[in-house]
């Protein structure tokens, strides 16, 4: 009997055993998981290391650019936003390595410029891609310094649409060229005032930053106008702004908006839960009390979730008045046709236009302009009708979501084979 107790005992003494290491195994495995979840979720640990160092964006601002934000603010403030959807055209330039490796990824593009929308529809702004993503396969790029821009973006820019373009790493040179080469996340320009040269559409981004939640928004911020909380004057030596905690000169200093509040520069000084921790004091001696969420702010990447109703209007205003000529000419490319006859009919398909409104015409090979017949626009791929002859040809075209139409597209040939 002593023996079968004996025996009882070591079993569960066993079964206890291997539950302990299974249940150990388990910690570790879940540890592991969360700790490449936070890395994976949370990109922004090394914007949050770029930021502690003070080099969140590369955004300059000429004393032009701030003479003309400083003579249209009044008008901007309250300038009334589209009640409907506006359509912005963008293209997105990956820079990948010689053999087209590397470089970001669809997922990760896709991501931001979801994130992107979300935020914009405050503004009842919409991003969307006139053309296809370009690839620039050149390594030499990967690690890109500013003053490589015209070589990298000259050849690729398109006209009237904001070009953006992702690197791995975005450098400047330091303004003494013995230091070493300074980071960003990226950079962009701010409207230059002057009509027949309104400025660059040009905005430059490091993949790190990519999906940390805020930099593109940020920098397109600045692209439709917007200055940061913090003022004319970037980070770094103590206190930028000049504008006053008791909201008294909010007008002309500062950022030049009054819903935002003075901003001493939040760089190092926010938490991880988005609390400011500085101390620093106004010319009043008052204490600070800035915006942690303000998209236009140096505060942690992951904090930065808000415009303020002024910062939507100063958008609203730039993209009717200073990038008023933003346009998408849709091109159709990358089309493959299809078509067979079946019994008496021609069925013409083109993809990879399936899901957008498009508009097939076809003719006689070789008749007279007006002898195209133009289709009702359509989402369906394909369509079909019944030829006289064997000798067609067909063409297609493309609409943007700004309504704007693509030109026709080279013309396919057709025979009864
Ligand atoms: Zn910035």
């Amino acid at each position: 009997m002593k023996t079968f107790f004996l025996k009882i005992l070591l079993l569960v003494l066993i079964v206890a055993g291997i539950s302990l290491i299974f249940s150990a195994c388990e910690q570790e495995h879940i540890i592991g998981d969360s700790i490449s979840a936070i890395v994976q979720e949370n990109p922004n640990n090394v914007t949050e290391d770029r930021s502690k160092r003070g080099l969140l964006c590369g955004t300059q601002f000429t004393e032009k650019q701030i003479e003309y934000l400083n003579e249209t603010r009044t008008a901007r403030r309250s300038f009334e936003r589209s009640a409907v959807t506006h359509y912005v055209p963008i293209v997105n330039h990956i820079v990948r390595e010689n053999n087209g490796m590397g470089g970001l990824s669809i997922v990760m593009l896709e991501n931001a410029l979801t994130e992107l929308n979300n935020e914009y529809e405050d503004a009842n702004i919409q991003f969307f891609q006139c053309r296809p993503v370009n690839y620039i396969d050149n390594t030499t790029w990967l690690d890109f310094n500013t003053v490589e821009e015209a070589a990298m973006t000259m050849p690729h820019e398109v006209d009237d649409i904001i070009n953006i373009y992702y690197v791995d790493e975005v450098f400047k040179n330091a303004p003494i060229s013995t230091d070493p080469p300074i980071e960003l996340c990226g950079y962009a320009y701010l409207p230059s005032g002057d009509p027949n040269n309104p400025g660059p559409n040009t905005v430059v981004m490091s993949n790190g930053c990519v999906n940390n939640g805020s930099t593109l928004k940020h920098e397109l911020g600045h692209y439709f106008s917007l200055m940061h909380t913090h003022g004319m004057s970037n980070c770094g030596g103590g206190i930028t702004t000049d504008e006053l905690v008791n909201n008294s000169n909010c007008a002309t200093a500062g950022d030049l908006i009054c819903d935002t509040p003075a901003d001493p520069c939040l760089s190092g000084l926010v938490t991880a839960a988005c609390v400011y921790n500085g101390v620093a004091v106004d010319a009043n001696t008052q204490a600070y009390s800035p915006l942690t969420d303000n998209i236009m702010s140096y505060s942690l990447a992951s904090c930065r979730t808000e415009f303020t109703n002024e910062q939507l209007n100063w958008i609203a205003y730039s993209l009717f008045i200073d990038r008023n000529y933003l346009m998408c000419t849709p091109v159709v490319e990358q089309i493959t046709w299809s078509y067979n006859l079946i019994f008496d009919q021609f069925v013409v398909c083109a993809n990879p236009y399936e899901g957008t409104t498009h508009q097939f015409r076809y003719r006689r090979n070789g008749f007279p302009f007006s002898f195209w017949k133009v289709l009702p626009s359509t989402t369906n791929p394909c369509f079909q009708f019944k030829p006289k002859a064997c000798d067609y040809d067909v063409q297609v075209r493309i609409q943007a979501p700004n309504n704007q139409w693509s030109n026709w597209s080279d013309s396919v040939p057709m025979t009864c084979g």
